[in-house]
């Protein structure tokens, strides 16, 4: 018997040195974020207060292909990367059929996600430039698990706010993250004039992102040596992620196959825009043989910015803290049900994705709650990984194009695995014991939302 081989490394030495800058290739630029007072496009000077500078310059560069990625920060990556490039028989086998399908298994990091791989650039460039705290907002966790892990390895104070109903209901989350030495405070708190203004007048509030996005940000306005991080949507925290499909890219050449669909899950675009950049770059040249390419987006149907969202400018936040976005929305006021994948609970997707799939260069689909949980066990029992379950919809999405093709067709299909569920087994126990719904929103629903925005 031939030996089959099922996962693919990359040497230390052959871990990117250069993350990958599809602004530079775009032929339609994104368009620039607005200041909302002036309605004056935002300079990389006017996010220094908040964000680090160099992060704030690799936002809105549109001129270097490639971004050089530190010494200090391949050092860290080599703790974990490169992830393995795995051929996915046992999957193939149990959907009987002849495509060969793949993916990028992210979930090997130490924080069991693709988050790390922005994380420690965004504590490296802070502590760089003589930021001693660092401070961000988290929903169930990842990311300020993430966030805390890197700012330990600089030597960084991380400040997370927790929304509130979160810090209680998921105690684990917030130990992991106190673990890291983190200090971790319940959202709406008493420390931020923003979270006194809310606990005045409701002081049982329960907390939501947005009002944990305006402690941080005020937290780093208003404290010397503090900055705010983000852990998707923007664009230098896409371009960071890059490393994961220029990675693929060459394991795909170790495998001698080139991806005829590269598919990802979507709540900011983060995991999809790392994943398929490196490769889509030769389909915005042009490159023979590499044109052909799908890109797809699989976004939660109970938050279908991209499918039935509307590409105009947007808040990046619930209170309207941040710049004008140009992105597909479903308006920051949007309020997705309390789905199990939350970090695809996001209204909005990143400027650059918003630009790609106005131009046609991708498409997206819209995957339901019980369908990417059923695609996730499915995995689990083929492939022994249980899936997070942002990532459970991007093998739905793979499962649906296996399913369209005809008998014997050999597609080749990359997929990120974003992330392992380890930490999400409540989400799969009420999936299993048959607790779960559905949710989908109507076109008058997401209407009556985006009206509402420019009353
Ligand atoms: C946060 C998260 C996502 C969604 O974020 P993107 O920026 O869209 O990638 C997806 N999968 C996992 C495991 C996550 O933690």
């Amino acid at each position: 018997m031939k030996e089959k081989t099922k996962r693919y490394f990359l040497p230390e030495n052959e871990i990117p040195h250069e993350w990958y800058n599809i602004q530079a290739d775009m032929t339609t630029k994104p368009m620039p974020m607005l200041n909302p007072q002036t309605r004056e496009p935002m300079k990389a000077e006017d996010l220094y207060p908040i964000f680090a500078m160099e992060c704030s310059d690799q936002e809105l560069n549109m001129t270097d292909t490639w971004i050089p990625i530190p010494d200090e920060v391949r050092e860290m990556y080599k703790y974990y990367r490169s992830t393995p490039l795995v051929r996915a028989y046992g999957l193939e086998k149990a959907l009987g059929t002849s495509a060969h399908i793949y993916f990028k298994n992210e979930s090997v990091s130490p924080m069991g996600s693709h988050k790390l791989n922005s994380a420690i650039p965004q504590a490296y460039y802070c502590k760089k430039e003589g930021v001693r705290n660092v401070t961000t907002e988290t929903g169930a966790g990842q990311w300020g698990a993430s966030l805390s892990y890197a700012a330990s390895l600089f030597g960084l104070e991380a400040a997370v706010y927790q929304v509130k109903v979160s810090y209680e209901q998921k105690p684990y989350r917030r130990s992991i993250m106190q673990t890291y030495g983190a200090q971790v405070t319940p959202s709406p708190s008493m420390s931020t004039r923003a979270g006194k203004d809310i606990l005045t007048v409701n002081p049982n509030c329960q907390g939501s992102l947005g009002t944990a996005i305006s402690e941080a940000v005020e937290l780093a306005r208003t404290t010397p040596g503090c900055k705010y991080t983000l852990g998707s949507v923007m664009s230098h925290v896409t371009l960071h992620q890059t490393v994961i499909g220029l990675e693929a890219e060459k394991q795909m050449e170790m495998a001698g196959e080139y991806p005829d669909m590269v598919i990802a899950c979507f709540g900011g675009g983060s995991n999809f825009g790392g994943i398929s950049f490196p490769f889509m770059r030769h389909k915005i040249k042009g490159i023979e043989g590499k044109s052909h390419t799908r890109f797809i987006a699989a976004e939660p149907a109970s938050c279908p910015k991209l499918t039935k969202g509307k590409f105009c400018y947007d808040f990046g936040d619930e209170a309207g803290y941040t710049p004008l976005l140009p992105m597909f929305s479903l308006g920051h006021n949007f309020q997705p049900a309390n789905i199990h994948a939350g970090g695809l609970r996001y209204h909005g997707a990143g400027v650059i994705v918003s630009q790609l799939l106005k131009d046609n260069l991708m498409e997206a689909v819209d995957i339901n709650q019980l369908e990417s949980f059923e695609a996730g066990c499915l995995f689990a029992r083929a492939e022994g990984i249980i899936p997070a379950p942002e990532s459970c919809h991007a093998i739905a999405a793979t499962i649906r194009e296996v399913k369209k093709l005809k008998p014997g067709e050999e597609k080749v299909i990359l997929f990120n695995l974003s992330g392992h569920g380890l930490v999400d087994m409540a989400s799969y126990d009420k999936y299993l014991s048959g607790d779960l719904i559905n949710y989908s929103v109507s076109e008058e629903e997401i209407n009556a939302n985006l009206t509402k925005l420019t009353d």
